[in-house]
């Protein structure tokens, strides 16, 4: 295929057949063009902003047994918390004081939480005029409904994979239907829906991100995170090969360059296995980041993957550091919300 006609018409249309995606995904002839040309659609269509949402980690007590992930509650080598539901209000207290406009409160599927203690969490915060994103997993359509009337605006649950037989291989117990359900429930109660998936799973094809990327079009969704897989030593999946930066800045590009006005995320496991990951993700079509305020030893025992960025810092010194690299590049911090504005073609 003629990778730069492929594109220029990503570019201009927004548009790629299933066989062009792959065709892009498979080329390395031509990465700086497709990287730059999703940058170009970033600034395009949502701008120079860049949104900052504070990460708060309240539990990394998960019921579920993800293969991937070090949270599983088959690992024994991790030392389980929970943040009581004031401790939960108080660091989101102290991150709307570092100017965060929008917290992320994401933990493992902990029962303990119950639809009381979340409705208590999210009416404090919101007190605070912070948009409220929450990623906590599968739930009921009651629980998400619950969690809407509270107040939670976002919400954020990767699909992980859309090769169904793949995702029930390696998340065993759940279904891929009730993945689906979740998020369709998520788009009907009104709440912003962020999905995305692992990049470089154990016997995960091009053609399945490809189809990863078509199925974040179909569903509409607003965010898109993805970011590669990061073998974890604890977990069945500790002597896979993981997912590479260039892969992921491919992905991240054809995202933006397939959905020119969502929100996409320079994630933390991009900067884990690249030392500069978060800024190549903002110049290949990212236009948010997610920096942790979670406090003390909560940070390194959120142990999804090994080699976390910045397990030992404080929440100002991440709020400090980032805004200090995304100046660097000529970016600015986002003093809005950061709601999606949906915006036609250009
Ligand atoms: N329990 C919730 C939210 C916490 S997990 C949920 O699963 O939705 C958040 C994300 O961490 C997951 O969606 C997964 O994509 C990512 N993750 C888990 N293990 C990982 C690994 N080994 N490498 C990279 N990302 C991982
Ligand atoms: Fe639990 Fe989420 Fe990890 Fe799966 S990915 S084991 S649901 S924390």
């Amino acid at each position: 295929m003629d990778i730069p006609a492929l594109i220029a018409k990503a570019e201009t249309t927004h548009t790629l057949a299933k066989d062009e995606i792959v065709a892009l995904l498979a080329d390395d002839a031509h990465t700086d063009a497709l990287l730059a040309a999703a940058d170009r659609v970033r600034r395009l269509y949502v701008g120079d902003e860049v949104h900052l949402r504070g990460l708060i980690e309240f539990s990394n007590t998960c019921r579920q047994n993800c293969h991937y992930c070090g949270l599983r509650r088959d690992n024994a080598a991790v030392v389980r918390y929970r943040l009581e539901p004031d401790a939960v209000i108080d660091l989101a207290r102290k991150a709307h004081g570092y100017g965060y406009k929008t917290l992320v409160l994401q933990s493992g599927e902990d029962p303990y939480y119950t639809v009381d203690k979340l409705r208590h969490i999210i009416g404090e915060i919101k007190k605070l005029g912070v948009a409220v994103t929450l990623s906590i997993g599968e739930k009921t359509c009651e629980e998400y409904s619950a969690y809407k009337e509270a107040g939670a605006d976002r919400y954020l649950l990767r699909i992980e994979t859309t090769d169904r037989r793949l995702y029930e291989a390696l998340d065993p117990g759940m279904s891929f239907e009730n993945r689906l359900r979740c998020l369709r429930d998520l788009k009907t109660l009104g709440y912003e829906v962020g999905t995305g998936s692992l990049i470089g799973l154990p016997g995960q094809t091009l053609a399945a991100i490809a189809d990863d990327i078509l199925f974040f079009r179909q569903i509409d969704a607003d965010m898109i995170g993805v970011g590669p897989f990061i073998p974890n030593p604890d977990t069945p999946l500790a002597a896979a090969g993981g997912g590479t930066i260039a892969l992921s800045l491919k992905v991240v590009a054809l995202v933006r360059l397939l959905l020119p006005d969502v929100n996409i995320p320079a994630t933390t496991a991009m900067e884990t296995i690249d030392e500069n990951g978060r800024i190549k993700a903002l110049r290949s079509g990212a236009n948010v980041v997610m920096p942790n305020v979670t406090e003390g030893d909560y940070r390194r025992l959120y142990a999804l993957y090994p080699g976390k960025i910045c397990v030992g810092d404080t929440p100002a010194h991440c709020r400090a550091c980032i805004g200090g690299k995304i100046a660097a590049i000529g970016r600015r911090v986002a003093a809005g919300h950061g709601f999606r504005q949906k915006r036609t073609a250009r």
